[in-house]
């Protein structure tokens, strides 16, 4: 990666506590943007701002094309279509929009089309022990509302999937298998095909949340095999507010809508609604224009620095990253050290420092100028599973160097000294 790509991203020239620069190592909860993301969101409130979608003068039309060539633009960089993706506030946004429309076609909604998004007593839920909560909650509260049953893949001691355990898991019952990409907390890229392939065999929709992934890996959903997947601006280099949900056409037209509202309609009367096709279908209200418009910036820079180069830069780190905290005696790296060579290990590393509360790790970090993410991270059941209640972790992106990942484990390898 280029020395001069940081550049881009002027926060990163700051300087933070005790007049220390900035090591800025917790992009996994959300990235620095680059100037062309910035300028991008500043270019469209300067020239071209407008009501999308509903006036007849030229700054409404301007607008429109903004918002739908950014449309085209964040589906590029997934190998989709542009009429596949649905705007969403973020990804935790676009998993609850899966979830709820299944719900409104379990209470009925949607017709014999929406069939295959129902479910009730009887029918599975699946999703796995290594979960963010963005991608468990929503189905828990599926499963309570409909009768269904809530499974999930189990992970081993070290948090990886126990992929011996899908075919059991994900009975011919299952209806909807919802996963990750990759652990916010151990780092490891899922072997989507393991879980898609036995979906299909039971006819089960298959999730897929992105928000790990699409940032720090070329990521194709046609290759992928899945029929929906979530990811969200803000991890991507873009803006927050921001996410989408990429489906199958078919899916995405058959799916009931959750959030009701103007624009996304095609006839009303006094008694009842009829939905335009999607993505429109899927988002009533004003949309949140600007942030579309700086999220595909974002897709844009993204794809023009290539995610291979993107993965190769972040894969280096990854075992650098890994490595260096596994040689640390009394800390514990949380999953396994991984890093072949490809990113089948994001560049990230969550540990735990015996005797030392997270807390008070990411208190020594941030006194050295580091920011580090500390606590569970939204991740309370994997935690559980490898008993521990929290942990602190450094991640990586583009920008990241070397030295960012030196500076962490030499004040890793302190904290313990620190603490006697
Ligand atoms: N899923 C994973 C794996 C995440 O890391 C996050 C963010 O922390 C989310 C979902 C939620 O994403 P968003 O902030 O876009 O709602």
């Amino acid at each position: 990666m280029s020395p001069d790509l940081r550049d881009d991203f002027p926060l990163l020239a700051r300087t933070v506590r005790n007049g220390r620069s900035l090591v800025y190592l917790d992009s996994g909860a959300t990235a620095q943007k680059p100037l062309a993301v910035l300028e991008a969101e500043a270019a469209f409130y300067r020239e071209r701002n407008g009501a999308v979608a509903r006036g007849a003068h030229l700054l409404a039309e301007e607008a429109t094309e903004a918002f739908e060539s950014a449309r085209a633009d964040v589906a590029a960089l997934i190998g989709a279509a542009a009429d596949e993706v649905v705007w969403t506030s973020g990804a935790t946004a676009a998993i609850n929009l899966v979830a709820n429309g299944m719900l409104q076609a379990s209470l009925g909604a949607g017709g014999a089309e929406a069939e295959r998004f129902r479910v009730g007593p009887g029918d599975r839920i699946v999703v796995t022990e290594l979960e963010h909560h963005a991608n468990l909650i929503p189905w828990q509260q599926l499963a309570a509302r409909t009768g269904a049953e809530l499974a999930w893949i189990p992970v081993d001691d070290d948090g990886v999937l126990r992929y011996d355990e899908v075919d059991s898991v994900i009975t011919p019952e299952t209806r909807v298998v919802a996963f990750t990409h990759a652990s916010n907390v151990t780092g490891v890229v899922t072997d989507v095909e393991a879980i898609v392939r036995r979906a299909r065999e039971v006819g089960a929709i298959t999730v897929l949340d992105g928000c790990q992934s699409v940032p720090h890996l070329p990521v194709d959903v046609a290759e992928l095999g899945v029929d929906l997947m979530a990811f969200s601006g803000h991890k991507m280099l873009g803006p927050t507010g921001i996410g989408a949900l990429w489906g199958r056409k078919d899916l995405l037209d058959a799916l009931p809508p959750s959030m009701f509202g103007g624009s996304a309609i095609r006839v009303v009367t006094m008694e009842t609604t009829t939905w335009l096709e999607a993505p429109q279908r899927f988002e009533p209200g004003t949309q949140p224009v600007a942030q579309a418009v700086g999220m595909a910036a974002a897709a844009r820079y993204l794809m023009d620095v290539g995610m291979d180069e993107v993965a190769r830069h972040e894969a280096h780190l990854a075992q650098l990253l890994r490595e260096g905290v596994a040689a640390l005696p009394g800390v514990r790296l949380l999953g396994p050290v991984g890093g072949s060579g490809a990113l089948d290990v994001l560049g990230l590393a969550a540990v735990v420092v015996d005797g030392v509360h997270a807390h008070d790790v990411g208190q020594i970090l941030d006194d050295r100028g580091i920011a580090a993410r500390v606590g569970h991270h939204c991740a309370q059941p994997l935690h559980r599973r490898l008993g521990v209640t929290g942990s602190t972790r450094a991640s990586a992106h583009l920008y990241t160097t070397e030295d960012d990942v030196r500076a962490f484990l030499e004040a890793l390898a302190g904290v313990r000294e620190f603490f006697g």
